[in-house]
């Protein structure tokens, strides 16, 4: 029995979750071994009880064989404290180095590229997920002064660099055209870009079988909305894996329709949340997109080895695509309710 610990978290975060677990409860009900338990961390708690986490929550979340997350965010929260305690710290401490971010075109309709088809955006972002400027580590010196400065500090370790690269490597190697871009940019970071030159540059010796290249994370943006489809697998630090799968996701459609997972290969942890956040602003509209969420519960689904009821999510989630069953940001007029239960509604006739 796969044990799931669900943080439907803040905004539409709540929302997207609700359809996942609808979608969880109809895959439990066919009878697969699932099972899992809803924790209201959030803002609204994190307001109420000034507690983001409760002594022993970040452990009792780690006993899990999987976590998912709706999504954490809230203005009435503006420095993130609550996110950062809950996700953050999660992601750190159970050492989730591993971000996947797939970037795939469902319909053709939602790329805002031209005479673009599905064949030509599929592809996956590694992105390194404990590193990079994200880790906290900097400061201001005579804050609210004329002179005040700030500092941010950038995190590359050895180890940290290599095994995400070795990991997208081997991912790279179960691709059909073996090809893996690892996007840095050197030229100016001259340090912590330039180990992850180097190590790329010896791991990919390790790899003959894969088509290794080099990209700066400029030119990867052109050459992104120019010719994607020469894209199969791209590694690369914290901060441009977020920059590089946003413009990903508008690619493929949008942020209602990309999914992500965080994951330690070694301890076999993971974290799945859609990509997107809490969008406050369409927040109790009932205007978004589940999709992503269903596509991050396939993702989760795959993760504890339930790799067909995965692969009947994302053709439902197709077909419901295919017959413009989607909310507003796809041009449909759907709810989230009616989107999701649209999802239920192939997956119980077997359409998918
Ligand atoms: P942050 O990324 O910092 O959490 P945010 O929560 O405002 O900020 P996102 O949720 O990432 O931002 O999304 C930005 C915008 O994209 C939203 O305001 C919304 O318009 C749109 N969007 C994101 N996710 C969805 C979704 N699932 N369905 C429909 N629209 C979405």
């Amino acid at each position: 029995m796969a044990s799931i610990a669900v943080i439907p978290g803040d905004g539409i975060g709540a929302e997207v979750t609700a359809e996942a677990v609808r979608l969880l409860e109809l895959l439990r009900g066919e009878g697969l071994p699932l099972s899992w338990r809803t924790f209201d961390y959030s803002a609204e708690r994190y307001l109420a009880t000034g507690v983001a986490l409760p002594p022993g929550g970040r452990e009792e979340l780690a006993s899990f064989d999987a976590i998912f997350l709706g999504a954490l965010g809230d203005p009435r929260v503006p420095d993130m404290a609550h996110a950062r305690e809950i996700l953050l710290e999660t992601r750190f401490r159970l050492d989730l180095y591993v971000n996947v971010r797939p970037v795939r075109l469902l319909h053709a309709s939602h790329t805002p590229l031209k005479d673009r088809t599905e064949r030509d955006i599929d592809f996956v972002i590694f992105r390194e997920n404990t590193e990079g400027p994200y880790v906290g580590a900097g400061g201001f010196l005579k804050p609210g002064t004329p002179d005040e400065v700030a500092i941010q500090e950038w995190l590359a370790t050895r180890k940290g660099v290599e095994r995400i690269l070795r990991h997208a490597f081997e991912a790279a190697r179960r691709r059909p055209r073996r090809r893996l871009v690892m996007v840095d940019k050197h030229n100016a970071l001259r340090f912590a870009s330039e180990i992850w030159h180097r190590v790329f540059r010896e791991v990919a010796k390790e790899y003959p079988d894969v088509e290794a290249r080099h990209l700066f994370a400029d030119t990867a943006c052109l050459l992104l909305v120019q010719d994607p489809s020469q894209f199969e697998v791209i590694v690369t630090d914290n901060l441009f894996g977020d920059l590089l799968s946003d413009l990903g996701a508008a690619l493929a459609g949008g942020l209602g329709l990309a999914p992500s997972a965080n994951l330690n290969p070694q301890t076999g942890k993971g974290l799945f949340e859609p990509v997107h956040g809490s969008a406050p602003g369409i927040a109790g509209t009932g205007r978004a997109n589940p999709m992503a969420a269903l596509l991050t519960a396939a993702m989760m689904l795959e993760f504890l080895g339930q790799g067909e009821a995965a692969a009947r999510v994302e053709r439902a989630v197709r077909a419901c695509i295919a017959e413009d069953l989607v909310t507003p940001d796809l041009g449909g007029s759907l709810t989230t309710r009616a989107a999701g239960q649209a999802v239920l509604d192939r997956l119980s006739k077997g359409a998918a």
